[in-house]
This record gives structure tokens, C-alpha cells and sequence, in this order.
């Protein structure tokens, strides 16, 4: 009987070399970025209790219809989920082990939604984030916002922009709700059906509607901004003019109210002008200020964000941003004297640091050099019955002119070391 072919699941795939080695490269650079700003990196487990994440709010789509949840082995069982988002993690994690406050975290990983899967949107995908908790200082609004910003600059990518709204507070929020569920209700039977549903759970989401029926009665609501309390509206001018003080641009979008319910106060979205704009969104945040006591941990303010790595690498890939990095290999030996030549030299290669790799299986000289111009390394290294002889090794430059020379084997360590500081070391790797 034939064997059966498996493929990854629906909605995951693999990232194969050298794209792993791009999206490596991405995450470590977000990773300095977020620790130039303070950040320390937060590991949290990839499940949790079903519960931590029903706190994100029971009437999101992520809550209520995308969840990969299950029922562990105990007794009783535990009824746990895949994170569908890191914020929820964080929260839980701050109430656990109550951190001094204001708690500067990083974190990246995989995240898991049942979503239809089209591009840029997967079941399973990975994000980078940011989240402070404890201090409601809009500034802590600015510094977070800044640091996706510089990101998305540091990485290239010229064609993201920044919205930002305020969804107002438990005190000013009431009276808005009351005004937009009253104008949707006016237009109820020229709502699309979907959104007549969506009103009775949350009249925020028809918002978020995308459905060309809407659009002009959702036009024609009133927006958040002018029904902000003196608190929130002094908060969202002081996002604003630290914005404005950094030079950083975002158009003010009443109608960003953002997936999840637990945000209150600042939200904001990048959007990559070059992806489609169903799936353009690169990434996302704002405040919380209840997250954490739903948890049961103390009142505690936060605000982050959540970049999706998949679509940033999308992006990356619309504007020709961000290309993968040279490999680390600079060195390919070729040992035509049956390899064990090749096992010494590149273990002495690797001992200083030196990225040195070689073929198997005592393959002829030319189909060796193959190999060699296929690894991106800079230098082959060839070993011989007459170098071997002479005590030394020929060294050909495989990115310049393709010239070689003959040096001592006892030298060859010095030979190809980069004559640059380490500082930019990769960039002559
Ligand atoms: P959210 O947690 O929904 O605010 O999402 C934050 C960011 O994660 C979005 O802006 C996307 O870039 C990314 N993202 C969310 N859902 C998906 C998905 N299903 N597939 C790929 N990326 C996603």
C-alpha cells in the first residue's frame, strides 16, 4: 500500500531557507528595537486556560468562532487554547507574578486562528508585540507608537501608514454607544444582514464592516472623537502632539475600532499601502485598561501593539524591502582527497567563528565547485594531492573576479577572516 502523502494543515505552511533566514532576521531586528526602547522579552506558554482568552472579549469573532481550543488529559480535564493573540498572555502573566510597574515587555511567537485561510491571512502566524503595563501617561502612547514606526522605517518600508482614533472610556463610551446604536437602528433595513446580527451583540464592530451596503450608514454615524470626556479627549490631544513632536505622520480614523473589545482610550493600525486592502493591515494596538483586573490582577493601565510578521514580510516583499541575509557560511571547502582534509578545516573555520561548510560523499572537483557557487559563501577553499604536498590550500574568491592563489595551509584561518571590524562583519560575510 502506498504511503499517504501529508501536507501541512489548512492555513499553516512551512518557511523554508533562505525566507526562514529573512523572517529570523526581521524578528531579531524588532527584538533590538524593543530592547533599545527598554523592553525586556516575555516567554509565555503557546496555551493557556480557555478562560484568559475569553476575557479578550466574548463577543469577538477571535473568542467566539476562531478558537483552536481542547480539552487536556487531567482529571478533570482542563479546557485550554492555542493563543489567538499575545496581549491576553501578558495580562495573565503581570497578574501571576505581580512585576514592578510600569512592566515593559516584548514578545514574538506563533498565534493560532480558525480564519479562512487567502493570502496573508493563516490559522496559524507569527507576530512580534509590545506591551507597558502600569502607567497611563499618554507618552507611554507616543513611545509605543514611535517604536513601530521606527521599525517599519528601519526595515524599509516606505508605503506604511498610521491611523489613530480614541475608542473613549467606561465614562464617556456609554453615551457614544447609546448615539451609534440609536443612527444604526434608524437604518436598521438597510443594514446588510450581517450587520443587523452584529449590532444586537456589538454596535462598535459594524464599524469594521467592509460590506459596500453599509458603507454610507456607517458614513454617517457619529464618531467617538466628539463624545470624549474632558480625561480622554486631554489624553488623545497629548498622543497627538507627541506624534507631531516626533515627526511621526498618522491620519485620525473615527471608525478604527479594531477586532478585539478590550481596547479603550488611544487604538491605532499600520496599514502597507502595497498589499490589498483586505489583508493590508501590518499591525495594531492601543490601550487597555481593564484587561488586567478581568484577569485578576490589581487596576493596572496598558497599551501595546501586535505586528504581523507574515504580512510585514509581504509587504517587504511589495516593495522590495528587507532581502534576506547573505548566508553565514563564508568559507566552502573542497577537498578532493577524500574529505576528512574538509572535516578538520572547517571544524578549525567554525572554532574562531568563521561560517565554513564543504559536500559529502567524495564528489568530483567540478561537481564540488558546484555546490560551492550555489552556498553564497565568498571563498572556496580547495584541497589536493599537490596542495597537500605543499602544506598549503588554494583559495578562490567566489564573488569578485574569481581569482585564486596558493597560501599556506597553517595561514589559512587569517587568510579569510574579515579584515573588517565586527561591527560589520555581516555585511562582508
Ligand atoms: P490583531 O491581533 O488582530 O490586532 O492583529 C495584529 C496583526 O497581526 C494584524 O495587523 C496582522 O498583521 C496580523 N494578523 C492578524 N491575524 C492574522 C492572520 N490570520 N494571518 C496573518 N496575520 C494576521
Amino acid at each position: 500500500m502506498a504511503a499517504p502523502t501529508f501536507r501541512a494543515p489548512k492555513g499553516t505552511r512551512d518557511i523554508l531557507p533562505p525566507e526562514s533566514a529573512r523572517r529570523r532576521a526581521l524578528v531579531d531586528r524588532f527584538a533590538a528595537a524593543a530592547a533599545l526602547s527598554g523592553f525586556g522579552e516575555l516567554v509565555s506558554p503557546i496555551f493557556e486556560d480557555l478562560g484568559v482568552f475569553q476575557r479578550i472579549g466574548e463577543a469577538t469573532d477571535v473568542v467566539t468562532k476562531e478558537m483552536f481550543d481542547f480539552f487536556d488529559k487531567g482529571d478533570p480535564p482542563q479546557h485550554l487554547a492555542l493563543r489567538p493573540e499575545l496581549t491576553a498572555s501578558v495580562c495573565r502573566a503581570f497578574a501571576e507574578h505581580r512585576p514592578v510597574a510600569p512592566w515593559k515587555v516584548w514578545y514574538e511567537g506563533p498565534q493560532f486562528r480558525y480564519e479562512q485561510p487567502q493570502a496573508g491571512r493563516y490559522r496559524q502566524f507569527t507576530q512580534v508585540g509590545v506591551e507597558v503595563l502600569g502607567t497611563d501617561d499618554p507618552q507611554a502612547d507616543v513611545d509605543v507608537i514611535a517604536l513601530a514606526a521606527r521599525f517599519f522605517e528601519s526595515i524599509g518600508l516606505g508605503r506604511v501608514h498610521l491611523s489613530i482614533n480614541s475608542l473613549g472610556d467606561a465614562t464617556c463610551r456609554p453615551a457614544y454607544l447609546d448615539a451609534l446604536t440609536a443612527h444604526f437602528h434608524e437604518h436598521h433595513d438597510r443594514l446588510s444582514a450581517q450587520s443587523q446580527v452584529t449590532l444586537e451583540r456589538n454596535p462598535l464592530r459594524v464599524l469594521d464592516s467592509k460590506r459596500p451596503q453599509d458603507q454610507e450608514i456607517i458614513d454617517a454615524a457619529p464618531v467617538m472623537v466628539d463624545f470624549l470626556g474632558a480625561d480622554t479627549g486631554a489624553h488623545f490631544d497629548a498622543v497627538r502632539a507627541g506624534l507631531d513632536s516626533l515627526g511621526i505622520g498618522y491620519d485620525i480614523s473615527p471608525r478604527l475600532v479594531r477586532g478585539l473589545d478590550y481596547y479603550t482610550r488611544t487604538t491605532f493600525e499600520f496599514a502597507a499601502d502595497a498589499l490589498e486592502s483586505a489583508q493590508n493591515a501590518v499591525g495594531g494596538g492601543g490601550r487597555y485598561d481593564g484587561l488586567v483586573e478581568d484577569l485578576g490582577g490589581p487596576p493596572t493601565p496598558g497599551i501595546g501593539f501586535a505586528l504581523g510578521v507574515d504580512r510585514i514580510l509581504l509587504a517587504c516583499d511589495a516593495e522590495e524591502a528587507f532581502a534576506p541575509p547573505r548566508t553565514a557560511v563564508s568559507v566552502f571547502v573542497v577537498d578532493v582527497t577524500g574529505g576528512g582534509r574538509a572535516l578538520d578545516v572547517c571544524e578549525r573555520l567554525r572554532g574562531v567563528g568563521i561560517g565554513a561548510d564543504r559536500s559529502y560523499g567524495g564528489r568530483s572537483m567540478k561537481a564540488q565547485m558546484k555546490v560551492a557557487d550555489r552556498s553564497g559563501a565568498r571563498f572556496a577553499v580547495i584541497i589536493g594531492e599537490d596542495e597537500v604536498a605543499a602544506g598549503e590550500v588554494t583559495l578562490r574568491d567566489l564573488r569578485g573576479d574569481g581569482g585564486q592563489r596558493r597560501v599556506a595551509a597553517d595561514a589559512l584561518v587569517d587568510e579569510v577572516r574579515p579584515p573588517t571590524p565586527l561591527s560589520t562583519i555581516d555585511e562582508d560575510t
